[in-house]
């Protein structure tokens, strides 16, 4: 299916190893004054500065984390970044430079690997991160894309998932669920599409929901938000697994319980019109899907007002003790227990 959407296949053995590193980074240039020296050494050079350092990988793999059947490669090589950046801005701190190593089978065209890098490109524009070097090497099938993402903070400003405390209000960036449920309509249609190759996909009406899940965006605004109203936030994760989970991590390190009510939990209407259409429940696809890149954080109840004015934010709930655990308010006013593994609407009632 690949080779079909382009005009040409040229063999990666036609540039060879070399070739095709000096293909894929030609037309990156360096923004970030702290990198030295990008790719075509034997190592990349970060100019030390006075504060910390964050790093932060992710390996993504054909067939497990991507579908080559649905995922343009361009949006793919955005998405890799963009997961990345996303766990440097939930510890408050600013992506600076990332690194790309790529493991690709024959099956990938030089037409491929360059859509894949224009994505790649699109995101270091628009984050202002440098490609500042990788790897690259064959695979006997499929394609695997690691990143590494650094970042920079004054040590005052990092936020780790160890400091939330009872009585902190717990705060995300926006919608919840969105994603899930762009890969549930993804993987409908590539059912259909495998018993019925000759049907057209229904994906225009769909938008939203798929944009969620193939080109998601990194909260850069939530932390330059912060830094402008100068404040810091307790705790911070971003949202990969699910608000449950997350929030579970949260929890677990700050020893502390937390509520979440389940009105104030912010749902796209697409992400509850689409839910109820595959027969789920929207709130359990806004806690339990994941991929979202929402931040979840804890404030202090003293910077309550300092929120007040940013941007995109929702209350959704407050930080406990941690005897009390983790809980959903419904509602209709009732209290359940709310594990990672999976919360049901309909068995609990
Ligand atoms: P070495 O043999 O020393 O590992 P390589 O030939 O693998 O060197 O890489 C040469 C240069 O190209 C290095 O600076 C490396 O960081 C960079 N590079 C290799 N692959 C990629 C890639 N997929 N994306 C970006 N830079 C790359
Ligand atoms: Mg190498």
């Amino acid at each position: 299916m690949e080779k079909s959407i382009y005009q040409t296949h040229t063999d990666v053995n036609t540039l060879g190893e070399f070739g095709l590193i000096d293909h894929i980074t030609k037309d990156f240039s360096l923004q970030q004054r702290t990198s030295l020296k990008g790719p075509g050494d034997d190592a990349a050079v970060i100019q030390n500065v006075s504060g910390a350092t964050v790093v932060s990988t992710d390996m993504l793999v054909e067939g497990i984390h991507f579908d080559m059947m649905y995922t343009p490669l361009k949006h793919l090589g955005y998405k890799a970044v963009v997961v990345n950046l996303s766990d440097i801005y939930a510890m408050n701190a600013t992506p600076t430079q990332i690194t790309v190593s790529i493991a690709i089978s024959s099956k990938y065209s030089v037409e491929a690997i360059t859509e894949l890098y224009e994505g790649i490109a699109q995101a270091c524009r628009f984050y202002n991160v440098d490609l500042i070097g990788g790897d690259t090497t064959s695979s006997p099938k499929g394609m695997i894309i690691s990143v590494t993402a650094l970042g920079q903070a004054d040590p005052a400003d990092l936020v780790y998932r160890n400091g939330a405390k009872p009585g902190d209000i717990l705060c995300v960036t926006g919608d919840l669920g969105a994603a899930y449920l762009g890969l549930q309509i993804l993987e409908r249609e590539k059912q259909i599409y495998l018993s019925h190759p000759g049907v057209q996909p229904e994906l225009e009406q769909n938008q939203y929901l798929l944009e969620r899940q193939l080109k998601p965006e990194a909260q850069r605004g939530a932390i330059e938000y912060f830094r402008k109203v100068k404040m810091k936030p307790t705790a911070m994760i971003d949202v990969s697994d699910g608000l449950a989970s997350d929030l579970m991590h949260i929890c677990k390190q700050s020893n502390v319980g937390a509520f979440i009510e389940e009105g104030k939990v912010p749902i796209h209407p697409d992400t509850e019109n689409t839910a109820i259409s595959f027969h789920l429940d929207p709130i359990t696809c806004a806690l339990h899907g994941g991929e979202d890149y929402e931040l979840l954080f804890a404030i202090d109840e003293s910077d309550l007002e300092k929120i007040r004015f940013m941007p995109e934010v929702f209350i959704i709930g407050e930080i406990t003790e941690a005897a009390d655990g983790l809980k959903l308010h419904t509602t209709g006013g009732n209290i359940h227990n709310l594990t990672a593994q999976g919360w049901n609407h309909f068995k609990e009632k």
